[in-house]
């Protein structure tokens, strides 16, 4: 099968040093293999997406010296594709509508804990709510314990390349229901669905091989990898990077314009320079 990876960006702001390790990263590995890197532009996040932003992504990159087959695949025109599936799980007894608000959730959670985790897990205040029942502004929930029964008893596994955590991963699904609350694949702002399972299906329908992208989405893998079984879809080889960080150890996001890659060009910085800045050869 022919390396196929993709560099998925949001089109949410100026892309960033960051961004530029990841997509030449990206890149550099689908030569090295003779295969090919895709461009996708994540842009189901209608209320953050800005076509200006999306217009920057292609000046950069090819600022950068990337180039990508076309067409390129939007992610905003596939909201209905997206959608069908995410609502296939409806009549397998997977989703459920949730009303809760992040402020119920977080006020569900009664006892506070030390080293309490980012987000609250969600104590499943809404499961076993009918479908039928979904009103308008309702989120749409994954029932975990539901999913994981639905792929029966083998290990969610996955293998990982990347710097850290390379090798063979394996999840027992029960686990995988402990650590995370039932998660939000639909949400309620508008009809559409989350960035995992977006991600997952392009990636199938994309025929990705191998995911590279940062190891701050190393958490969502497993999420992923569960979402691939319950649809019958392959799992790619996942490569998680190292983060480009700033002076004070601190990940760059995407406020950060003073790394902005359009900073750096403005400022006379050449490609080479950008590939000498994130540690490329
Ligand atoms: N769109 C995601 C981002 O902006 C990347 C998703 C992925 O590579 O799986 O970071």
């Amino acid at each position: 099968m022919t390396f196929t990876t993709r560099f998925a960006p949001s089109p949410t702001g100026q892309l960033h040093l960051g961004h530029a390790y990841s997509a030449l990263l990206a890149f550099d590995m689908a030569t090295a293999a003779g295969g090919i890197c895709l461009l996708r532009i994540e842009d189901i996040d209608t209320a953050r997406a800005r076509p200006e932003w999306e217009a920057q992504i292609y000046d950069d990159l090819r600022w950068l010296g990337l180039d990508w087959p076309e067409p390129i695949l939007r992610q905003s025109e596939h909201l209905v594709r997206y959608n069908a599936a995410l609502l296939s799980l409806g009549p397998r007894g997977l989703i459920y509508p949730c009303s809760c608000s992040r402020a119920d959730i977080r006020a569900a959670q009664s006892a506070p804990q030390e080293g309490a985790p980012r987000d609250p897990v969600y104590p499943g205040t809404c499961r076993g709510r009918d479908m039928a029942g979904r009103r308008p502004g309702d989120a749409l929930r994954l029932d975990l314990a539901r999913a994981v029964a639905a792929i029966g008893p083998a290990p969610l596994t996955f293998t990982e390349t990347g710097d850290a955590q390379a090798g063979r991963h394996r999840i027992r699904g029960d686990d995988l229901s402990v650590q995370m609350g039932d998660p939000v694949l639909g949400r309620k702002e508008i009809e559409t669905v989350a960035y995992v399972l977006a991600a997952v299906l392009d990636d199938a329908g994309q025929k990705i091989t191998h995911v590279v992208r940062g190891t701050d989405l190393f958490e969502f893998t497993p999420l992923q990898v569960l979402l691939q079984r319950l649809f019958g879809l392959p799992t790619p080889i996942y490569h998680h990077h190292r983060l480009i960080r700033d002076d004070t150890g601190k990940r760059l996001a995407k406020r950060d314009d003073a790394r902005a890659i359009a900073k750096y060009r403005d400022d006379g910085a050449s490609p080479a320079d950008i590939r000498r800045l994130v540690g490329l050869p």
